[in-house]
Order: C-alpha cells, then sequence, then structure tokens
C-alpha cells in the first residue's frame, strides 16, 4: 500500500483516492488548443502509480509521447461531504508537489473516441509525489509558484494564482460527488510548459517552501 508522509511529524496516510482536476489553468488550456471547460474536468490515478521523491519512472510501451504536468497536491486530512467553501481548508492535512505524468499520445486517441483516459494516466509511476508540509507553513495556497526542471532546464514556471476553480473551488466541488476521506489525494492542475519527457532525463518539481520532488526516466 502506498502512504503519504507528512513532515516533520513523521505521519503517514494511506493513500485513498487521488482525484485530478484537468484544464484548470487558462494557458495550459490554450497551450493544448482546448477548450475552457464550463465544470471542472475530474478524472483519478489509482493509488498504485505513486512514486516518492528518487523514484523512478517507467513510461509504457504503448506510449511515445509522456509528457509532465507539474501541480499543487493536496492531502486530505478530514473526512467530508458536501464540504462548504468557507470550511475547505479545514479539511488539508497538507501541501505537496506531485508530477500528473500524461501519455499525451494515448490521451488524444481515447479523448477522439470519447474513451476513458485511466491507462494513459494511471500506470505504475503516473504519480510522483512530494511529502507534505502542514497548512500552518502554507499562508495562502492561491500564491504559491510551481516550478518543473528537466536535466537543470525550466520547462513550467506558473502562479497558483493562475488557476481557475481555486483550492477551496475543488475541495467544495469534489466533495460533493466524492465522500473526501483521510489519505486521499486531490491534484489541483498543470500551469503551461508541459513537454515531453524521455529515457534518462532527470525531474525536479518544486513548490518553494512547501515540497521538492527528484525524480528519473529509466
Ligand atoms: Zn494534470
Amino acid at each position: 500500500m502506498k502512504s503519504a508522509t507528512l513532515v516533520g511529524s513523521g505521519m503517514e496516510y494511506p493513500i485513498g483516492k487521488i482525484l485530478c482536476i484537468g484544464r484548470n489553468y487558462a494557458d495550459h488550456i490554450r497551450e493544448l488548443g482546448n477548450e475552457p471547460p464550463e465544470a471542472p474536468v475530474i478524472f483519478m490515478k489509482p493509488a498504485s502509480s505513486v512514486i516518492g521523491d528518487g523514484g523512478t519512472i517507467v513510461i509504457p510501451s504503448y506510449s511515445k509521447d509522456c509528457h509532465h504536468e507539474a501541480e499543487l497536491a493536496i492531502l486530505i486530512g478530514k473526512e467530508g461531504r458536501d464540504i462548504p467553501r468557507e470550511q475547505a481548508l479545514e479539511h488539508i492535512a497538507g501541501y505537496g508537489v506531485a508530477i500528473d505524468l500524461t501519455l499525451r499520445d494515448v490521451q488524444a486517441e481515447l479523448k477522439k473516441k470519447g474513451l476513458p483516459w485511466d491507462i494513459a494516466k494511471g500506470f505504475d509511476t503516473a504519480c510522483p509525489l512530494s511529502g507534505f508540509v502542514p497548512p500552518a507553513q502554507v499562508s495562502d495556497p492561491q500564491d504559491l509558484q510551481i516550478r518543473l526542471t528537466v536535466n537543470d532546464e525550466t520547462r513550467q514556471d506558473g502562479s497558483t494564482s493562475l488557476m481557475i476553480h481555486t483550492v477551496r473551488d475543488i475541495i467544495s466541488h469534489m466533495s460533493g460527488i466524492f465522500t473526501l476521506e483521510p489519505g486521499d489525494v486531490i491534484l489541483t492542475g498543470t500551469p503551461a510548459g508541459v513537454s515531453a519527457i524521455i529515457s534518462g532525463d532527470r525531474l525536479v518539481a518544486e513548490i518553494p517552501g512547501v515540497a521538492r520532488l527528484h525524480v528519473s526516466v529509466r
């Protein structure tokens, strides 16, 4: 079983659902040529897709185009259903950084056919995930910088202030569909700059003051 670590306390949460929001930054919607969605686009990754700091990404043989998406990750610490926006932040146990790995070629083919994205987003190693810091260390989740480098070259550098749906909105909305439980993780969408990774690449995803995550591609 995969677990999420709360840095400092050493507390471990067995990971439950990993709920992800797509198309949450206008600049990233433009770079993929997508339409801005009316309601948030939600998908899931299985807990088995998680790898930790220092882990190795294995790109499945059925893809030739694996993209990185660096994202603010939220660890849920308190159960809730139909959580009002005003109380949303009370359900957070920690903040971290994740990479939502996406097989863009496979996803494009599935989208065209109207089929679910699971095999493009949920394969083993598709969710590199850092440790989490307690909310007391994050004064404003909508004022964080998300950076990702590949082989020391900056590919993504965006602010969470550019999210279309804020952390409060996402928790409130998702909890109207899925009961949120301790150990659930939410990935909040990626800013612009997604690009392909290949064998031998070294990735560092970072939210300064919150988390840093190193992974490499086999
Ligand atoms: Zn994503």
